[in-house]
């Protein structure tokens, strides 16, 4: 089958063209090669992270595989039968365990039997999707599409220390739906989980009530980890309606005072409350590939970032599923395929 030649400096030039590239390389058994990896990012190449999909990626489907090294800038992946089974990866630093996570899910998807999948790693990083995110916000529209999925979190892991873990269980889909998001429905309740782990509950309870001060009376949620998983903050606010739930959040650092967190994570939760959106901007791009893998869908979104328009590009050099964005007043129309 021919090599599928793939930009890694492209549109976002992030993790993600490569995440999504192995995801699909899997799939549909196309081989591909890519050069620049990260190119736009402040240390580009592989990172644990991104080592750690590729190295499970390879052995979940038998690949044969060039450049996988830490920092490399090219890789090329040549995909087997993707198999069934128990897996456990470490990332072995804070790297995100739940983008790990969805590379490996869209392919188990199609594997021969159904799987069960641990990685260790960071669970609420900067930058990527909290294990929540993905629990609350990602795996019921997924669900939706026809798959069978759990995703639980085991033990919560921040940035610098790691050490979290999230499993997941995944079976073969029987019959994929797509899905179309048309709207979604009243507010049905607003609330903010603060979650701090060896540091004072106090930092946690600051941030809830300043998120109430932005956004209105809400439902406070308060998560006091072991001192051991930690140190590590992160202020989550869930936005909860028939046909989504939303979540926003900011990672606590030091220096940043917990006003400052509690005013970035409202201020996105707001500006979506205030949109007609059905979907943020990350869930946005994390749709992509599962509907792509429906068959189709669609949904609006109040923010068209480039993480979507390059997620949308590299989806269509592998499957024949065009994306659509078109504006519409405030918001964007995303259509996939059909
Ligand atoms: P890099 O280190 O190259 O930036 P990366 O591997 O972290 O890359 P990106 O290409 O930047 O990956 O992709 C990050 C993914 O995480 C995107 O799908 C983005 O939507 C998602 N993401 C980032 N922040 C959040 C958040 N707060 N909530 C949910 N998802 C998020």
């Amino acid at each position: 089958m021919k090599t599928i030649q793939l930009d890694g400096s492209q549109g976002e030039g992030g993790g993600q063209i490569l995440r999504t590239a192995l995801s699909l390389s899997m799939i549909t058994g196309q081989p591909f090669a890519i050069e620049r990896i990260r190119a736009g990012r402040k240390r580009p190449g592989l990172l644990r992270q991104h080592l750690t999909a590729v190295q499970a990626a390879a052995e979940i489907c038998g690949a044969e595989v060039q450049g996988a090294s830490l920092g490399s800038t090219s890789l090329r992946f040549v995909p087997g039968r993707i198999r069934g089974g128990d897996y456990r990866f470490a990332i072995g630093t804070a790297g995100s365990c739940t983008l790990v996570l969805q590379t490996l899910l869209p392919a188990l998807c199609f594997a021969d039997a159904p799987s069960s999948l641990q990685i260790s790693g960071g669970t609420h990083n900067p930058d990527a999707p909290p294990a929540d995110f993905l629990m609350r916000s990602w795996l019921p529209l997924v669900r939706r599409m026809g798959v069978e999925m759990d995703i639980e979190l085991l033990r919560h892991g921040f940035y610098p220390a790691g050490g979290g873990a999230v499993r997941a269980s995944v079976a073969p889909v029987k019959a994929w739906q797509p899905l179309h998001l048309n709207s979604r429905g009243d507010l049905r309740c607003l609330r903010a989980i603060g979650v701090v782990a060896g540091l004072p509950a106090e930092i946690a309870k600051r941030e809830m009530q300043r998120a109430a001060s932005q956004l209105g009376p809400l439902d406070e949620s308060l998560r006091v980890l072991p001192a051991n998983e930690g140190p590590g903050n992160v202020l989550m606010i869930e936005l909860d309606y028939p046909e989504v739930t939303e979540l926003f959040c900011c990672c606590g650092e030091r220096g940043l005072p917990a006003e400052k967190v509690a005013d970035r994570a409202a201020h996105e939760a707001r500006l979506f409350r205030d949109s007609e959106a059905v979907v943020g901007e990350h869930l946005a791009d994390q749709l992509l590939l599962p509907m792509a893998l429906a068959g189709g869908g669609s949904f609006t979104t109040h923010l068209a970032s480039s993480h979507l328009k390059t997620n949308a590009e590299v989806i269509g050099r592998f499957l024949p599923v065009a994306v659509e964005l078109i504006e519409e007043g405030k918001k964007f129309l995303v259509k996939v395929g059909g």
